[in-house]
């Protein structure tokens, strides 16, 4: 659990970051979005007291920071530091048992772990003896991951994690930190400024501008109830794949035909989002007990077709 009241930091004149609230329950995937300078890696850095802050207090496990010792927080908080930040002169072993060598970890301990993660993050093992110059950019970054994970941390703070990735390994790896082994426990502050990165991967998202906060929320809540101008702007560029993520079946679902009978067609819950929908094949959505047959694409027509209504049945849900 983190808990950021009024948190602010002055380089000179300038905030970087402006009297930033928010909170992060445990085991929540918590997003923070924002345009180049916005103050993002600056607040995760407060959070580990890698900077320290200017006033304000942040909390974690309900514990002031101030009062925690620097080496207690960081084995606490795993961190992946933007521009993927591994030691050149360390082979990627060394680089991942980091933690674990500093925590003073039996080195039999530390030589499982190592083997572990690497295979974790889906690596072979012979890349352990190697330097990370030899690695391609994605592979690095999973190495990043990987060291950041190495002492089993409770929460994990992740940089752009994916921002040196091409778009489909990009993808590729969003789809696969979503299913790490044991990920869905930790508690995770991950920084983006990739919109769609941030619905897949987010319960909740803070829009961050000029170290301000604009809005934290769950997707559909930026996405119908945005508090600003500037948050649906934000938005604006993909909204139909964003809504896609957002919206669950059952705000087209009776107006689908009902299933006459149950066939053999797999059934799914009204709440799986439009991006989630079987992309091949008829399917039975069950809501309010009717089941009614459909596609994909019939849904996804009939999003189109009602977009307004479902927009305001969306943010009276939200
Ligand atoms: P983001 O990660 O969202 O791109 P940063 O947190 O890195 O943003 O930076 C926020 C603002 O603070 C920027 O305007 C940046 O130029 C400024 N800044 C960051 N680090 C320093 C520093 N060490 N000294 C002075 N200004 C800084
Ligand atoms: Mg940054």
């Amino acid at each position: 659990m983190i808990r950021l009241e009024n948190v602010s930091k002055k380089y000179g004149d300038q905030l970087a970051v402006d009297s930033v609230s928010l909170s992060v329950n445990s085991g929540e995937k918590h997003v923070l979005i924002g345009t180049s300078g916005s103050g993002k890696t600056t607040l995760l850095k407060m959070i580990n007291k890698i900077i320290p802050k200017s006033s304000g207090d942040i909390f974690v496990n309900d514990i002031n920071t101030d009062q925690w010792q620097d080496y207690l927080l960081r084995r606490k908080l795993g961190y992946v530091i933007q521009q993927i930040g591994l030691f050149p002169h360390y082979t990627i072993r060394q680089n991942i048992s980091l933690v674990p060598g500093i925590l003073k970890w039996p080195d039999s301990r530390v030589k499982e772990r190592t083997f572990e993660l690497i295979s974790m993050v889906g690596l072979p093992e012979r890349m352990l003896d190697m330097y990370p110059d030899s690695l391609s950019g994605g592979q690095q970054q999973r190495v990043g991951i990987a060291r950041a994970l190495a002492a089993d941390p409770e929460i994990l703070l992740m940089d752009e994690p994916f921002g040196a990735l091409d778009p489909i390994t990009r993808a590729g790896m969003q789809q696969e930190f979503i299913q790490l082994p044991g990920i869905e426990n930790k508690t995770v502050v991950l920084v983006t400024h990739d919109m769609m990165e941030a619905a897949l991967l987010g319960d909740k998202i803070t829009v961050l501008n000029k170290g301000k906060v604009c809005q934290s929320s769950s997707l559909a809540g930026l996405l119908f109830r945005p508090d600003s101008e500037f948050v649906s702007e934000f938005l604006e560029n993909q909204r139909e794949q964003l809504e896609w993520l957002a919206i669950p079946v059952r705000m087209v679902a009776d107006q689908l035909p009902l299933a006459e009978t149950d066939g053999d067609y797999p059934v799914v819950s009204s709440s799986l989002r439009l991006s989630q929908l079987p992309a091949n094949g008829r399917f039975l959505v069950n809501e309010s007990g009717h089941k009614y047959l459909a596609t994909r694409d019939e849904c996804l027509s009939l999003y189109y077709q009602n977009r307004e209504e479902i927009r305001t049945k969306m943010s009276a849900d939200v």
